[in-house]
């Protein structure tokens, strides 16, 4: 059990209402509907974790998770696939960039992606924030079962000479498990850079 603990901290929808930042802490991205939540779930061996952010009022939040005193994991709002208000996204485009630019205790970022559809216009703009930081990315890939073989193999390898070097990606599935321990690994390494 690598995640002994995990405890909901709080939500924030702006920078000075995020916890101490303190410790080391990583991030979960993805558009919404990518499986997030059901990554963040899988990885931390919860079944329900992430319904926290899926609540009415706080889908558009940063949901802090405690691991212990000093290690965090943050659950960032999902990018709308649907047509969602100006004011709200560039709200959210805000919240991202101001997120990723200032957060010190930041380790690393985790990118959520359907593996059927992978780096959308917003997993790029992650990418350049992360980028821009030099901040350690891994892509998951998820939602793998739906693909063959031979299919997700070949879209791992495309991923990969797409983004280039210093990008980590792998596949990975809620549904089977395949890839958790790996994604797991990940996660704690980040957290102890
Ligand atoms: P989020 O909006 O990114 O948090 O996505 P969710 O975790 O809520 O997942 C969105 C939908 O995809 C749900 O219907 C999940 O059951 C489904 N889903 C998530 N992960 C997987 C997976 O690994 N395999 C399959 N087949 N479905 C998945």
């Amino acid at each position: 059990p690598q995640f002994p603990s995990v405890e909901f901290l709080t939500s924030s929808w702006q920078p000075r209402q995020f916890p101490a930042d303190v410790g080391a802490e990583v991030a979960f991205a993805g558009r919404s509907n990518a499986g997030k939540s059901s990554a963040l779930n899988a990885i931390t061996g919860r079944k329900d974790l992430a319904r926290t952010s899926k609540t009415p009022g706080r889908t558009q939040l940063i949901n802090f998770f405690a691991l212990n005193e000093q290690q965090r994991l943050a659950d960032l709002p999902g990018y709308g696939y649907a047509k969602v208000p100006e004011k709200m996204r560039d709200h959210w485009r805000q919240l991202m960039e101001r997120y990723v630019e200032t957060r010190a205790s930041l380790g690393g970022v985790v990118i959520v992606m359907d593996s059927r559809h992978p780096l959308t216009e917003f997993d790029w703009q992650m990418l350049e924030w992360t980028g821009a930081q030099n901040l350690p990315v891994h892509l998951l890939l998820t939602k793998a079962d739906k693909l063959g073989r031979g299919e997700s193999m070949a879209t791992l390898k495309k991923v990969r000479s797409t983004v280039g070097e210093g990008v980590t990606a792998q596949l990975f599935s809620a549904v089977s498990k395949a890839g958790v321990d790996e994604a797991r690994k990940e996660v704690l390494k980040m957290l102890a850079t």
